[in-house]
């Protein structure tokens, strides 16, 4: 095929790409976005098909079938509530590919050395090996430990090594001085070897020192990790349109880590270098005192009499899939005559905007469905409020006990509604494993059972 049409093929794509980016950032448009990705990878892929060696077809469509046929079958089964899974799982994909793609790169230009680059450019090959296999191996060890934490099969808590900091600190320089080694030396699988392990056992500590309540920066700086890595495959593949999509990738996740640390008042800079500056949190108690339960015909007959209502939905609205009765609850009160709003939290559930998704699937109109910072004062001026499978977003301890690990992350003031209605299962911890004193507040009451089939009976009462 031309060197022209690939050009402009991979500008083309690279365009869907931005717009499509530009398309998602609102819900309105979101589905747009979607189809002018879907249109760009189909550009890309094509003409990157279009453009193999004959040879090298065979292989390509042989693994594009299994890889589909996976992908298609991931796709189909996910629940909404497992996609940070799959996607922590994913970015764990593009790590590994960047760390093969720099071994493959490096055999290449070992085996062609004497037709091969010298001199400056030599060196620039070199250094962009080095960094794309040291970005990949802690993208893929990062991403695995992410995974293992969003499914619950390790402790969502943060580990705390002793002199974890320092440890981080000496990885980097190691890397750094094997770098500077590995170019003046024009290359040695040795280096390759070292810092290859240095920097998976780098991504292990670096996810596992963070603590749960700080897991959503942690994935969205995978993403931009593993947007990086793909600008470095660019790189030691020539290939532009895998360096602008792994640039746009990696920025636009680092804007996101940014915003969410903002919105969780933690510092940016102390988040990607692992926890730094954790040290103390650790889960604490509360006193529990007593707590009081309701039943969900008691909890009917509080709202029929409620002029406000604000409902805080959180994770466990998404595992009971109980958007819908809620959007019913909300249709019939606001039939009454009652003003009901929704309270997001920026990190509620387990990925960005994941209330908005669910409420949206349920045909909750927007303009009730409002941001924390808009709606955090209303509290105290609320009749009723239902916690609907929310625990840490709501938990007064963040701002009432500095040693908290969730301690100054901003959460929504549910605890000031003159009544409080927490839907959970149990008295169990949320996501970040802290005990929470809402739940033996003087106002709260507690209504426990699934939420689908809480709401579901207050529904019917109503
Ligand atoms: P939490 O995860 O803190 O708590 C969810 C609560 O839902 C649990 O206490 C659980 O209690 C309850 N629950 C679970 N299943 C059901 C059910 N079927 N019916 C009723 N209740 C149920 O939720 P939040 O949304 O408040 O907080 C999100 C947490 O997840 C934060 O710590 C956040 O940092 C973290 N996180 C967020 C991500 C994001 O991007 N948004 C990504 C990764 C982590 P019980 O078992 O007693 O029912």
């Amino acid at each position: 095929m031309p060197q022209g049409i690939i050009t402009i093929s991979y500008i083309i794509a690279a365009l869907l790409f931005i717009f499509s980016l530009a398309g998602l950032s609102k819900q309105e448009t979101a589905r747009r976005g979607n189809v002018l990705g879907i249109i760009g990878m189909g550009i890309a892929l094509a003409v990157t098909i279009a453009n193999a060696h004959l040879d090298a077809l065979m292989y390509i469509l042989a693994a594009m079938l299994i890889g589909a046929l996976i992908g298609t079958r991931l796709a189909v089964k996910v629940e909404m509530t497992g996609m940070p899974e799959l996607i922590a799982c994913l970015h764990s994909f593009v790590g590994f590919a960047a760390v093969l793609v720099g071994y493959n790169s490096f055999l290449r230009l070992s085996m062609n050395a004497d037709a091969a680059t010298h001199g400056a450019m030599l060196n620039i090959e070199l250094a962009e090996i080095f960094l794309g296999v040291f970005i990949g191996a802690v993208t893929f060890t990062g991403s695995i430990i992410a995974f293992g934490k969003l499914r619950g099969l390790i402790k969502s808590k943060a580990l705390m090594l002793p002199g974890k900091n320092i440890l981080n600190l000496l990885a980097i320089i190691a890397s750094l001085t094997l770098m500077g080694f590995f170019i003046y030396e024009g290359g040695s699988m040795v280096y390759l070897a070292i810092v290859t392990a240095i920097a998976l056992l780098l991504g292990l500590h670096l996810v596992a020192s963070i603590g749960g309540a700080d897991m959503p920066v942690v994935i969205s700086m995978l993403n931009s990790y593993s947007g990086w890595a793909t600008a470095a495959a660019g790189f030691m593949l020539s290939n532009n349109l895998l360096i602008v999509t792994g640039a746009i990738v990696g920025s636009s996740g680092a804007i996101l880590s940014y915003i969410m640390c903002q919105a969780m008042n933690r510092s940016f800079i102390a988040v990607i270098a692992g926890g730094f500056g954790n040290e103390k949190a650790s889960a604490q108690e509360v006193e529990e005192g007593e707590y009081r339960e309701i039943i969900p015909e008691e909890v009917a007959e509080i709202l029929k009499s409620s002029e406000n209502v604000i409902i805080a939905p959180g994770y466990g609205m998404a595992v009971a899939q109980a958007q819908y009765s809620v959007a019913d609850i909300s249709r019939k009160l606001r039939e009454m005559g009652i003003n009901v709003r929704f309270a997001i939290h920026p990190v509620a559930g387990r990925l960005p905007g994941h209330m908005n998704v669910l409420l949206a699937e349920a045909k909750v109109p927007y303009d009730i469905v409002l941001e924390m910072d808009e709606i955090n004062e209303d509290f105290a001026s609320t009749d009723t409020v239902l916690v609907i499978g929310a625990n840490d977003t709501v938990n007064p301890l963040a701002q009432e006990d500095p040693s908290s690990p969730i301690a100054g992350m901003p959460v929504l003031e549910v605890w000031k509604g003159k009544n409080v209605i927490v839907f959970k299962r149990s008295m169990s911890a949320g996501y970040a494993g802290v005990p929470n004193p809402l739940f033996y507040k003087e106002n709260a009451r507690m209504c426990f059972g699934n939420a689908r089939d809480t709401l579901d009976r207050i529904l019917k009462a109503m």
